[in-house]
């Protein structure tokens, strides 16, 4: 050894947000200022319709995609890949580097040297899922709707780059923020019993036409309001976000599905086929 190591820049630290549920037209009439200096927010599509298979493919490495033309699947996975070597600040990521196990926290982990973490609000993605592999920690929040009590829970050691996914509960059903009573969140006959739990079993359907007992123009109407509205409150938060982390990090914001709001007789996500269910926002960049 000549005692004089050539120095790699530390790769940079990567923030993964999932804003659950958020749709992108709601993200776009919230019209976010923070949440932009990220970049312009581009319509994209989820691989799934909700949440556990949607963050399993995130956390493959695969983003929403924009669903191109004449082009192999198999080639857009391995190119959208490559975008993470910008991500990361590296030039080490790639589909062959990931193969056998194709999950990005212990390729972080063990082949990059990250420390890798997860706070997740919604219980179907809690610590004892096999989501759960090659993080350092993974933590399901108490509150499911509290961003802000996440960033309390960050660190970024200097001599390790750091990954976190974030799973964000105020966009999701609900869509109620953390300081409002729970005695004045909306109610939807029949969802409230199941939602309560956040399990997200019951994450959607199509809703009744006759006897109109929670398909409601109003109620649907302030229950996309209310997303919007939680898109609004979670800029702010966004914001101590970007003062919180260090220089060199790199953060993704998204959402791991869309939302039905009375469209064609839908409500929420899941079993739903229709376009708002795939279609999500997706902006990245970093900051300095
Ligand atoms: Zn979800």
């Amino acid at each position: 050894m000549s005692g004089i190591r050539s120095r790699t820049p530390r790769p940079n630290h990567y923030i993964l947000v999932v804003f659950d549920s958020c749709r992108y037209d709601s993200l776009i009439r919230a019209r976010p200022h923070i949440i932009r200096k990220l970049g312009r927010v581009e319509r994209r599509w989820s691989y799934a319709s909700w949440t556990a298979p949607s963050h399993f493919n995130l956390l493959m490495g695969l983003m929403p995609h924009s669903s191109p033309k004449h082009v192999f699947a198999s080639e857009y996975y391995k190119k959208d890949l490559l975008r993470f070597n910008e991500r990361l600040g590296c030039e080490k990521v790639s589909f062959e580097a990931l193969v056998p196990r194709l999950y990005l926290p212990p390729f972080l982990k063990d082949c990059l040297g990250y420390e890798t973490h997860a706070l997740v609000s919604l219980p179907v993605l809690n610590p004892k899922t096999p989501l759960n592999a090659g993080f350092d920690s993974y933590r399901l929040m108490e509150k499911h709707n509290d961003m802000r009590a996440m960033l309390r829970e960050m660190h970024f050691p200097e001599e390790r780059p750091s990954f976190w996914l974030l799973n964000v509960g105020e966009t999701h059903y609900p869509y109620a923020l953390p300081d409002e009573p729970e005695d004045q969140w909306p109610r939807l006959h029949g969802l409230h019993g199941v939602f309560k739990h956040f399990d997200d079993a019951r994450p959607g359907g199509k809703l009744a036409r006759r006897g109109q007992s929670f398909f409601n123009r109003a109620k649907m109407s302030e229950l996309r309001d209310r997303q919007i509205a939680a898109v609004k409150h979670l800029d702010k938060v966004v914001e101590e976000l970007f003062d919180l982390v260090p220089n060199d990090t790199y953060i993704t914001i998204t959402s791991d599905h869309g939302e039905l709001f009375g469209e064609e007789g839908y409500f929420g996500h899941g079993p739903i086929q229709h376009e708002k269910v795939f279609e999500v926002p997706f902006v990245e960049g970093k900051l300095r």
